[in-house]
């Protein structure tokens, strides 16, 4: 089968996940180009890549989603890849078809696997007919209230209505009781319309003390499939991830192994190829059903990369060049532990109003087993366009005991100053007995949210002083340098101290 190694690749992203994915490209030798949008001129991809385009406006619709702008760049610059990160174009069958008919390697799976997975009513479909087990529900889509009051009733309450086309959490609603139905059918499809321009919706059993746990997945052409093992992404704010770990605290190694050979079943039913994730729900007896699968690099991804010791960028990279997988599933083993927390510009005070704006100070935690992914420096201003978050702090430790003890530490070393933060909730979870125990689901911060809010603002303040503090010192050294004469003795004085003797003869 054709072989094309990649030599230069368009990143069709911004933020974070632009630059880790350059970071990548530049260990393995491969020339990166930026795409940027008005708002982004002084991004940090922008300043990473080796070449970068302006593409547009900076709503996403005339930039990062224009296909026409990013392909076109891609022809200018010589790139013979795009990469699409997440978000954005990076689960558009459309997008991935025009790549392959311009004679681009899109760094992602065909347009046909996109189709059947990204629609998931059809990958409900693909799954049972795969053997996978799915969440019991309708396999079609409910489009009048009749059909939908009398699948609920066969289904039992409480259950989902869920786009079929959704993602980031939108679209979604759960029902709890028969009144609700009318309103919440509707809500539903229309923020399904305005989101993802489909008010296709289907029904799903709500699992009673869900948990969410995910398996990564690296498929090739030549028909191998692996499976990084799991994600453990319970703990979640308004069906959102804040924070994830692996492995999970959850799971038994024959659940695990079971779980494992599903994820597999699942990619290969969809001639999968590339990264992909098997996202299933699980209740309190282990009992797991697929959820849906994402066709892309995930925002959690780092997690695995730690505790498995592969580079998913690079596995990406070179299952796109057509390279067979030199992975083998019975080597791969789980070491040690990792969690990710997602550092979000958002004001957890005043219910986690996105806080976009500039930083004017950021020091980012360094040590043994830490990594941060960001892409926001000192002067740096968060443009309002995109979604608010800052960077992904991600640390590995030998046991969960240690990476949450890492965790802490490394939350209370990150400094930013300028923009709300959702670091001291962060540090909050890390200190709750609940996430401690490992025994906790969905709810979590439902039920946690008075804790995880509590002191907040008492340390904000000692915060903002120990900041004014080590400024205050700053400017005392400086001036330490710059002595002047007194005329009146003739000895060489700094500005402060001159300042201070004429307070203290004052009183
Ligand atoms: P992950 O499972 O990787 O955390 P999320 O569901 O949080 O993925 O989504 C990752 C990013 O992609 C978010 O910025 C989200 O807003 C965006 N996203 C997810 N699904 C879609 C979609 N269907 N269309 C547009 N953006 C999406
Ligand atoms: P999205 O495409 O928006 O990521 P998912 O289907 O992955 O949508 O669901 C997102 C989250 O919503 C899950 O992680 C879980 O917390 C919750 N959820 C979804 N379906 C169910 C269900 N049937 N029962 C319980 N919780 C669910
Ligand atoms: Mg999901």
């Amino acid at each position: 089968m054709e072989q094309k190694p990649i030599k230069k690749v368009l990143i069709a992203n911004r933020g974070e996940i632009a630059v880790r994915i350059m970071r990548t490209c530049r260990e393995m030798g491969i020339k990166t180009v930026a795409i940027f949008s008005d708002a982004d001129r002084l991004s940090m991809h922008v300043k990473y890549a080796d070449e970068a385009y302006n593409i547009g406006a900076a709503p996403s619709s005339e930039s990062y989603l224009n296909m026409d702008k990013v392909l076109a760049t891609a022809k200018k610059s010589g790139a013979d890849a795009i990469h699409p990160g997440y978000g954005f174009l990076s689960e558009n069958a459309t997008f991935s078809r025009r790549c392959r008919e311009s004679g681009i390697t899109f760094i992602g799976p065909s347009p046909e696997s996109i189709e059947t997975m990204g629609d998931k009513i059809s990958a409900r479909k693909k799954m049972i007919s795969a053997g996978v087990p799915v969440v019991p529900g309708t396999t079609d889509k409910v489009t009048n209230e009749a059909e939908a009051i009398r699948q609920i009733k066969e289904i039992g309450l409480p259950v989902m209505i869920k786009a079929s086309a959704g993602g980031g959490g939108r679209g979604m609603r759960l029902v709890h009781k028969d009144s609700e139905v009318t309103h919440l059918l509707r809500a539903a499809r229309s923020e399904a319309k305005t989101a993802f321009g489909d008010d296709a919706v289907y029904i799903e059993k709500y699992v009673d003390s869900p948990h969410h746990v995910e398996f990564q997945v690296l498929s090739d052409r030549h028909g191998n499939t692996v499976h990084l093992f799991e994600r453990e992404c319970s703990v979640q704010r308004r069906h959102q991830k804040v924070v994830e770990e692996t492995p999970s605290p959850l799971l038994t190694p024959e659940v695990r192994a079971k779980m494992g050979a599903c994820a597999v079943a699942a990619a290969n039913a969809c001639n999968y190829e590339g990264a992909g994730t098997i996202e299933f729900i699980m209740d309190d007896q282990l009992n797991f059903y697929f959820l849906e699968m994402n066709t892309r690099l995930q925002v959690e991804h780092p997690i695995t990369e730690l505790v498995v010791g592969v580079d998913l960028v690079k596995e990406q990279i070179r299952i796109a060049e057509g390279k067979a997988l030199t992975i083998k599933q019975d080597e791969l083993t789980q070491n040690g532990h990792a969690i990710e927390c997602r550092i979000i510009a958002e004001d957890t005070d005043n219910n986690f109003m996105p806080n976009p704006g500039t930083i004017t100070h950021i020091t980012e935690p360094l040590g043994l087993g830490v990594r941060c992914d960001g892409y926001v420096y000192e002067g740096y201003t968060i443009p309002i366009h995109y979604d608010s978050l800052i960077s992904k702090l991600i640390v590995w430790g030998p046991t969960r005991e240690e990476a949450i003890e890492r965790m802490s530490r490394a939350l209370a070393e990150y400094k930013i100053v300028g923009v709300k933060t959702t670091i001291r909730f962060l540090e909050r979870i890390m200190e709750n007995t609940d996430f401690r125990s490992g025994k906790y689901n969905t709810h979590f911060i439902e039920k946690n949210l008075a804790f995880l809010l509590a002191d907040n603002q008492e340390n904000a303040n000692e915060e903002d002083i120990a900041l004014i503090a080590t400024f205050a010192e700053y400017l005392f050294r400086l001036e330490d340098s710059k002595k002047t004469t007194v005329a009146s003795t003739g000895k060489k004085e700094t500005n402060w101290k001159r300042q201070l003797r004429k307070f203290t003869s004052r009183i």
